[in-house]
């Protein structure tokens, strides 16, 4: 198969038999969820299940062109209709992220409160990186990393005192692994990581999870990279699913960085090799030559491992120094 990994997912997530057999016992009947950016693919998927799960959705859309151009509150309006004619609760809201509080406070005026926020919008400005102009990098930054930071921290204080929050982060396959002409886009991508990162720390003990979904889907960010036959099978409903579950109570997930398409998923780590110590005793200096001469075992990935948290990651480093101490 073209995805040999394709059950060999996050428990959970994704099942060998799901769907259609199983009861729909995933609901958002009393909460309030806002969707950045859900005029249109992905965002319009998640709201769509969302609705459909019973939550009342913040349809946030600006309405712009793919390059941040314009703005129209026609994206949102039309899923926001798309909602309510299937019986479901929703609202549009037409700021940009980057005045992410104001999104939250139609969260709060029309429905009363904020459960989950799914940081979702997004534009691309694509060059390669000798042509990357400030205003290509500034606009990159502005809705993807300022965009998620404002709307986050709105919600932030009513999620502490609810006791409870969902927090997804957009990240991309071209922040974790680079990508040809996205300089821009991927060190932003990649700072949505570290800003998970911290929020899953810092909401841990008041409920509030924050996980960062690495889609890959059919949209109008993707209609000229994708090959035409991928494109057609990349359809964003296949991820809400992923998305859906990462946000709700039953869901103890946090700090996590999931990769979904397709009817795939999978959960993404930083991983560290066992590494080399490249000074032998603690009268020793490191030296460029050293260095040099450890390099194949500082590289070497066979016993990688994943440091869980900071503290795991520098807990080495006493026994490092103790070792050497010895040699001395
Ligand atoms: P899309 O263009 O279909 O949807 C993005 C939506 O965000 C658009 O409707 C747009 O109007 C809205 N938006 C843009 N700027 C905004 C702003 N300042 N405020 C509010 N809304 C704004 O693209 P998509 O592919 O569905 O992308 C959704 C997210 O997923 C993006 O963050 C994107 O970077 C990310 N992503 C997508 C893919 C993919 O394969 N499609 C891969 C990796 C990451």
């Amino acid at each position: 198969s073209k995805f040999p990994n394709l059950y060999l997912v996050i428990p959970g997530i994704v099942r060998r038999r799901t769907s259609s057999t199983m009861v729909a016992n995933l609901k958002f009947d009393d909460r309030v969820l806002v969707v950045t950016g859900a005029g249109a693919g992905l965002g319009r998927a998640y709201a769509l299940l969302f609705a459909e799960r019973g939550a009342s959705v913040v349809v946030n859309d600006l309405g712009g062109s793919r390059d941040g151009a314009g703005k129209s509150s026609n994206a949102a309006d039309v899923v926001v209709n798309e909602i309510k004619s299937k019986g479901g609760k929703a609202v549009a809201d037409y700021n940009s992220v980057v005045d992410g509080d104001k999104i939250i406070q139609t969260a709060l005026e029309n429905f009363g409160r904020v459960d989950v926020v799914v940081n979702n919008a997004g534009i691309l400005r694509d060059k390669s990186f000798a042509r990357i102009s400030d205003t290509d990098w500034n606009l990159i930054f502005d809705v993807h990393v300022k965009g998620s930071f404002k709307t986050t921290q709105a919600a932030w204080p009513h999620f502490k005192k609810q006791n409870f929050g969902r927090i997804i982060m957009t990240s991309s396959a071209a922040g974790l692994y680079g990508n040809f002409g996205q300089a821009n886009y991927s060190a932003a991508k990649m700072a949505l990581v570290g800003l998970s990162n911290t929020l899953a720390i810092e909401g841990a003990k008041n409920n509030i999870h924050c996980n960062v979904i690495v889609p890959t889907a059919a949209s109008r960010l993707t209609e000229d990279i994708l090959p035409p036959d991928f494109f057609a099978e990349l359809k964003p409903e296949l991820i809400a699913p992923v998305v859906v579950w990462l946000c709700h109570e039953s869901c103890d997930e946090n700090g996590s960085i999931i990769d979904s398409a397709v009817g795939w998923a999978s959960k993404c780590q930083i991983v560290r090799s066992k590494g080399s110590i490249i000074r032998h005793s603690i009268t020793d200096r490191v030296t460029p030559e050293a260095v040099q001469n450890n390099w194949r075992v500082i590289t070497d990935m066979d016993k990688a491992s994943n440091p869980g948290s900071i503290q795991e990651a520098t807990a080495g480093l006493m026994e490092h120094l103790e070792t050497m101490k010895r040699n001395a």
